[in-house]
């Protein structure tokens, strides 16, 4: 023997250890769904979730059962996310906002065994229950409460299920490869796809979550995740809070901006995370009561790109660091974040705001490249674009029970981005491949063209799409939501992109819409948008 390290394998249950452990005493703060605030520590979260996991062995799962959850971000999802996996159960996270359909094609494909639920999706579970072929338990996420248990009969109540629970459960040890979460892609098109996390990848992604140029969440921060617990793990936020013992504030079902305004100010939260278009409701509320958010330090922005003037928004008014993120449910999702290099500290100040903008550079754990559509790699030059590839140690190998269709190209997984890479690594989203607007055998990227649109002061939103022209192919449609009737002219927003812009890129027409359509990840339909503008470049016939 040549003697070497200890092998203990990466487990999920080390986590709330740790946790309750070293930061017993540290405060979570937890909007419940009738509105009221608890305030638990992470010595509480790690009691009953060990509560949870007592409970969940007593019921005589096998082992890997999957256990739903249809929850806001509050304390007792919190405790289900290490008690489930901790347990060597899989928590199965359910987005509320798929169409009904979709919900119960996935409860039946990850065949949970038990769903939780938040009192808001009483009536939803109600009607869809007896289409789940596999629950046998649904607990209400509170108190016992008859009203809700005579819409679903055997309704179980999680204040119950766990009273009789041990707080001092042994964790069980198993090899860190074991199954831990399932997640399911939105799935614009066909039925939605699962990714399975192992406790392995989960806990190097928080330990590359927890390093200084990705999120690096401290001790000494309080992290408000605003991006939904059943979005990707709120980003692996929950974990990498844990290792790093970082105050908690979890904002239940009101995402609107004068709650998170609210939120922020009363628990002088220092770190948030979501995707654009909450933070467009967070500043425009901040705009309009005329509110600092002063405690706040720093924000992670990513789902879909950050406009620049977003960036430049919390930076001047409010003095927060924005870190924009890229990322995908198959990666975990962090792909990448951008934090300056050091040699950047040498541009001038505009330059180094500039550079602020991209999607940023891959922590160690990702590799990326770039490929042509022969699958030849293209050169990390800043402006050749192509089909973004990825590997590395928390990126998806095949989809849950689909196996047997090949995912990887040559080991690498297909994002289905179009993006161009510098010789740094800082990558920059063009569009989704389906999403590019292909004009005269140009390419145009409809989210930089969003990224104008957005800057100009009367529009809340946005969608540029590609629309059938007879001479270009395609031209780009800018689909405008005016801000609070203040409808502009089409030309004087046409004007707003010249010299911002190549001219022949400028959108063609502007229509206004109420509302985008949006997926239940809150990505913009494109596609319908498509379809209800079809026409409107080349009348039909
Ligand atoms: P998530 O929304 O958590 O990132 P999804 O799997 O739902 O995960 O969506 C992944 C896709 O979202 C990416 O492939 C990319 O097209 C888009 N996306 C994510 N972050 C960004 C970003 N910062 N800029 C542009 N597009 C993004």
């Amino acid at each position: 023997m040549l003697g070497q390290m200890m092998a203990q394998p990466l487990l999920i249950s080390s986590l709330i250890r740790h946790a309750a452990q070293y930061h017993g005493q540290t405060g979570l703060w937890s909007v419940e769904t009738d509105g009221s605030t608890t305030e638990t520590t992470w010595g509480g979260v790690a009691a009953n979730s060990a509560r949870v996991a007592s409970a969940l062995t007593a019921l005589d799962l096998p082992p890997q059962a999957r256990i739903a959850t249809i929850a806001w971000n509050n304390r007792r999802h919190l405790e289900l996310y290490f008690g489930v996996s901790g347990a060597g159960f899989v928590l199965h996270t359910v987005n509320p906002r798929l169409f009904p359909e979709q919900l119960v094609y996935i409860l039946n494909h990850a065949e949970d065994r038990v769903l939780f639920i938040d009192a808001t999706f009483v009536p939803l579970v109600a009607a869809l229950r007896d289409q789940f072929e596999t629950v046998e338990h649904v607990v209400l996420m509170g108190p016992a409460d008859t009203e809700a248990a005579a819409q679903i009969p055997g309704l179980k109540s999680y204040d119950d299920l766990i009273s009789g629970g041990d707080p001092g459960f042994d964790w069980p040890e198993f090899d860190e490869n074991t199954a831990s979460s399932l997640c399911y892609t939105s799935g614009t098109t066909g039925n939605p796809k699962g990714v399975l996390y192992s406790h392995r990848t989960t806990l190097l992604h928080s330990f590359a979550s927890n390093t200084r140029d990705v999120i690096g969440y401290s001790a000494r921060d309080v992290v408000l995740p605003v991006v939904p617990m059943f979005h990707v793990n709120a980003w692996g936020s929950p974990y990498a809070c844990a290792m790093a013992g970082a105050q908690m504030v979890l904002p239940g079902p009101d995402l609107s901006g004068a709650a998170l305004t609210g939120l922020i100010g009363r628990y002088e939260v220092t770190l948030a995370m979501g995707v654009p278009t909450i933070w467009q409701g967070l500043l425009h509320h901040a705009r309009s009561a005329e509110v600092r958010l002063d405690s706040l330090q720093r924000t992670v922005i990513g789902g879909s790109a950050c406009p620049p003037s977003m960036i430049a928004e919390f930076r001047d008014r409010h003095g927060v660091e924005t870190i924009h993120a890229w990322g995908m449910t198959e990666m975990s999702p962090l792909g990448t974040t951008n934090t300056p290099l050091a040699k950047h500290a040498a541009l001038d100040e505009e330059a180094r705001h500039r550079l602020r903008e991209s999607q940023g550079r891959p922590p160690f754990g990702v590799e990326m490249k770039i490929v042509g559509d022969d699958g030849a790699e293209l050169p990390a030059d800043g402006a050749t674009q192509g089909d973004l590839l990825v590997r590395g140690l928390w990126v998806l190998d095949s989809y849950f029970h689909r196996q047997d269709e090949e995912m990887l190209r040559d080991g690498w997984f297909p994002t289905g981005d179009v993006a161009t890479l510098d010789p740094d690594g800082y990558m920059t989203i063009r569009d989704r491949s389906k999403d590019i607007i292909k004009s005269g055998g140009e390419w145009i990227s409809s989210v930089e063209l969003e990224n104008i649109a957005v800057g100009h002061p009367q529009l809340a939103d946005a969608a540029v799409v590609g629309v059938p022209h007879r001479k270009w192919d395609e031209r780009p449609v800018l689909v405008a939501v005016p801000e609070d009737g203040e409808t502009p002219a089409e030309a004087e927003l046409l004007a707003f992109f010249e010299d911002r812009i190549a001219h022949w890129q400028i959108p063609d027409r502007v229509v206004f819409i109420d509302t985008l359509p949006r997926n239940a990840t809150g990505k913009v339909l494109k596609r319908s948008l498509r379809e209800q503008f079809r026409d409107l470049l080349q009348p039909a016939g």
